[in-house]
């Protein structure tokens, strides 16, 4: 039996329904509740995307979430950008209604905001959680050096100092000193260690740890 839309008069056979109305004007109405403008966040310095409170990787797919999550509409399922100009996406959404999945297209207005994430904050103002001292042979200083730097950033930290001392020796500042322990076992390496109180955060004593190595001249 042909069905007729209440609201457009369009019939069934022409255009497809859910329940008593066409799909077009089910779309339409699912139009009215969706956001024209949206904010995306993104950090200035790495480029990452900010998306439900976590910074990812500035990919497709993930500005695809970011979209999604930036619209936070019930019911829908994805939300896939067809193309992105400066001001506005042109996006398709997928949308649930009565256990049947509809797909459109929509033209949302979006504003990237500009944030800066923990990590570049944190290298721009130099933080640090250990020093590692390392004395001694320059040709073993140089080899460990390179192993630290390729440890720490292959893992998300990174070396925010370098200091050269008159003897040769370096002094290596580190945003994560939980990775240096982690670096000193893998590497079976046997650091002199100390400690400084830092800071106290939330009743507790947050320290500085400094490893201090020196590396013998061959006989
Ligand atoms: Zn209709
Ligand atoms: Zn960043």
């Amino acid at each position: 039996m042909i069905k007729y839309c209440p609201l457009c008069n369009a019939s069934s056979d022409k255009i497809h329904f859910i329940g008593e109305f066409c799909e077009n004007c089910l779309i339409k109405d699912i139009k009215k509740i969706i956001k024209k403008e949206v904010k995306i966040e993104f950090c200035n310095r790495c480029n990452r995307l900010k998306v439900n409170g976590e910074y990812i990787e500035n990919t497709k797919s993930n500005l695809n979430a970011a979209m999604f999550s930036a619209l936070d509409i019930k019911r829908c399922k994805s939300v896939k950008i067809n193309s992105i100009d400066e001001k506005f996406a042109n996006i398709n959404i997928t949308y649930l209604i009565d256990d049947e999945y509809v797909k459109f297209d929509d033209i949302i207005r979006y504003k990237m905001i500009h944030q800066i994430c923990q990590e570049c904050y944190r290298k721009s103002s130099g933080y640090y959680e250990a020093i590692v001292q390392l004395r001694g042979n320059k040709q073993h200083i140089d080899t460990i050096v390179n192993k630290i730097q390729k440890f720490v950033e292959s893992r998300g930290a990174f070396i925010s100092k370098i200091e050269t001392l008159d003897n040769g020796g370096l002094d290596l500042y580190l945003s994560d000193k939980s990775m240096m322990k982690t670096f000193f076992l893998i590497y079976k390496l046997n650091p002199k260690k100390s400690y400084t109180l830092y800071s106290i955060k939330n009743g507790k004593k947050v320290f500085r740890n400094t490893y201090f190595l020196k590396f013998e001249d061959p006989q």
